[in-house]
């Protein structure tokens, strides 16, 4: 959007870029983790077994926390292009200016994301 119009020029202009940037950092830690994974399943001198199943399981569990990050984003970047970025997806109100600071890709607001 580069008309002035709508509500689109209430958000800060850095936001885009922040979650941008937020999603391409993601994206590379999950194809490390993805390389590190296939690199150990490769590896066939690991004598304890159930190490390398612990490490693994550890790996799926990071994996799992960073698509859920970068899904939050992705949905945030979606909702800049909607216009309902920074509103709270329970009530609809606007999230605070520090919170969506500190956190471009907060859903809720404070009440809603303490639940
Ligand atoms: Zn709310």
């Amino acid at each position: 959007m580069n008309d002035n119009a709508g509500p689109a020029s209430q958000i800060p202009a850095d936001s885009r870029q922040e979650l941008q940037a937020e999603q391409s950092r993601l994206v590379a830690r999950l194809g490390e983790l993805h390389a590190d994974d296939l690199a150990e399943s490769q590896d066939d001198n690991f004598a304890d077994g159930g190490q390398v199943a612990a490490e693994q399981d550890e790996i799926m569990t990071l994996a799992t926390d960073l698509r859920t990050q970068l899904d939050d984003v992705q949905r945030a970047l979606g909702k800049l292009d909607a216009g309902t970025y920074g509103l709270c997806e329970v009530c609809g109100e606007p999230i605070a200016d520090d919170r969506l600071e500190a956190l471009p890709a907060a859903r809720f607001c404070m009440l809603h994301a303490a639940g």
